[in-house]
């Protein structure tokens, strides 16, 4: 398959795309291609390139080609060719915002504040890459001195998921570049045109050839782990789930690959008895249904204080069951599908296997009928503890009221669990909403609010929700190695 076209065009409509490989458009020689889904109707919108695991070796070769120079540039050129990655994604934004609503289905708004963040990943990080500060001290005992500097690990691989297309690739680019190291993205065969598209802007903003390589494949196992494999591949930075990320560990142990893993979460909501109602409902709705709950740091578990379980029902589920369903590119739409029947499925069965166990529908749980692959918002309350609902990620727009007592429960019931990326908690008194934060195992914590993504702090997880930052300077500590030189003068 080609389509024609030179690698660096931007026009998001194309219907049809080749691997990017070394700055060329190159067809998957052997493969048929793979179809993008509208999730919004089930059609096929393009086309994509299939990558075999020697193909995929071939951007390495390209990427480990193109970082020679990249390193060397100075930290100065590198970051105003961010800063133009910043401005040419702003100016594209609606375009970039219709792509990711088509191929994803998330509602426009969702995608225009994903196309934001995605932008800021370049402007953080071109202000960053001239910043990659090293320490100069005096050894203990006097005799030399310790000089640390950070130098590019190497080149990297990505892996990213379908639900942040866009800002899960910058998160990882833009400081990947800032500190000079060069990159091989597979994003998922979902989501692959955003990829695609971003890429492009990237090479019109002044990105070399080869910096940036972009493969999509039907098959991630072999292809990422040929890479894996591959010796000049120095770091695997991947999103996605717990499952892939344990496997990925596995792989890169037989190199002892750098890893970065930002993995699965399983978000406590908690209202404590002292909230102000309003505050948390609001911060509720955010948490919950930014991307129709598709999201790592979705409220999966609401645990509402017993004197307001009911409050925070009836309004939770009023605000809930007024949101538009539709296609993610109808201005109306306010919740659009999930990214595949297979999800529907799922959600549907964890809200069937609660109500079996005992706990309320309040509104939602019917499946609409039609074309899409949609799921309506759905209010569960006093949703029993064993209830999966609890123990998986939902990533679909399902809220599920669990009632506590007491702050302890509250925090022992959030605790537990494999994961620990972000965590809300919502209290009127702020003393006592951090008192109740620090004691949470977890990543991240929001007070008083249902958004804590920001390019500026670093975003990940403990336990088995990841190793490693991405955002804020750890995320461009994740791309190098510190050298240290001991030096006497
Ligand atoms: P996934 O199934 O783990 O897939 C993620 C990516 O890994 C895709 O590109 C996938 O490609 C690829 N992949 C699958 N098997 C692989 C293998 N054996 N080796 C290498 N790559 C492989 O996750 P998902 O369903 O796309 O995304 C949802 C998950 O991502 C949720 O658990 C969510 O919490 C997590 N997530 C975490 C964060 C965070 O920052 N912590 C952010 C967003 C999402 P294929 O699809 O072709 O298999």
């Amino acid at each position: 398959m080609s389509t024609g076209t030179t690698a660096g065009s931007t026009d998001v409509s194309r219907t049809s795309r080749d691997l990017l490989i070394g700055g060329k458009a190159v067809p998957g020689a052997s493969r048929p291609a793979i179809d993008v889904i509208n999730p919004s109707d089930g059609s096929v919108i393009a086309q994509v390139a299939d990558a075999t695991p020697a193909e995929a070796i071939t951007a390495v070769d390209a990427a480990r080609t193109a970082m020679t120079a990249w390193k060397k540039t100075a930290p100065r050129a590198r970051a105003e060719i961010l800063r133009r990655c910043f401005d040419l994604i702003i100016e594209r934004e609606d375009e970039l915002a219709h792509l990711l609503a088509l191929e994803n289905g998330k509602a426009l708004t969702d995608a225009h504040g994903e196309v934001a963040y995605t932008a800021e990943f370049f402007r953080w990080y071109s202000e960053e890459a001239v910043r990659t500060i090293g320490t100069l001290t005096t050894a203990p005992s006097g005799a030399n001195k310790i000089l640390v500097q950070h130098e590019p690990s190497g080149v990297a691989v990505l892996v990213t998921p379908w639900n942040f297309p866009a800002a899960m690739a910058t998160r990882k680019i833009a400081p990947a570049l800032a500190a000079g190291c060069s990159v091989v993205l597979k994003p998922a065969p979902q989501t692959p045109l955003t990829a695609y598209a971003i890429a492009d802007i990237l090479a019109e903003a002044g990105v070399p050839d080869g910096v940036v390589n972009v493969v999509t494949t039907s098959t991630a196992g072999d292809v990422v782990s040929a890479m894996v494999h591959d010796p000049r591949v120095r770091i695997v930075s991947f999103t996605g789930s717990t499952a892939v990320g344990r496997s990925l560990l596995r792989e890169a142990a037989d190199h002892v690959l750098k890893c970065a893993m930002e993995l699965g979460g399983n978000a406590p909501l908690l209202v404590l008895a002292d909230a102000d109602l309003d505050t948390a409902l609001d911060g509720a709705m955010v948490a919950k249904m930014r991307n129709g709950g598709q999201a790592c740091t979705a409220a999966n578990r609401s645990l509402v204080h017993r004197s307001l379980v009911e409050p925070v029902t009836t309004e939770l589920a009023a605000r809930m069951s007024q949101l538009v369903m539709g296609a993610g590119t109808d201005a109306a739409t306010q919740c659009g599908p999930l990214i595949d029947d297979a999800a529907v499925t799922k959600v549907s069965g964890l809200v069937g296997d609660a109500l079996d166990r005992g706990a309320r529908l309040i509104t939602g749980g019917t499946l609409p009928g039609g074309p899409g692959s949609f799921y309506p918002p759905t209010v569960l309350t006093d949703v029993p503890r064993d209830a999966g609902i609890l123990r998986e990620e939902i990533f679909g727009p399902v809220a599920a009221i669990v009632p506590f007592d007491t702050d302890e429960e509250a925090i022992a019931a959030a605790n537990d669990t494999e994961h620990g990326l972000s965590a809300y908690v919502f209290s009127a008194d702020l003393a006592h909403g951090l008192k109740v934060a620090e004691r949470l195992e977890s990543g991240m914590v929001a007070i008083n609010r249902g958004l804590l993504s920001d390019p500026a702090a670093p975003f990940g997880g403990t336990k088995q929700s990841g190793l490693g930052r991405e955002g804020a300077r750890e995320g461009l500590l994740e791309f190098t190695e510190s050298k240290y030189i001991a030096v006497s003068w």
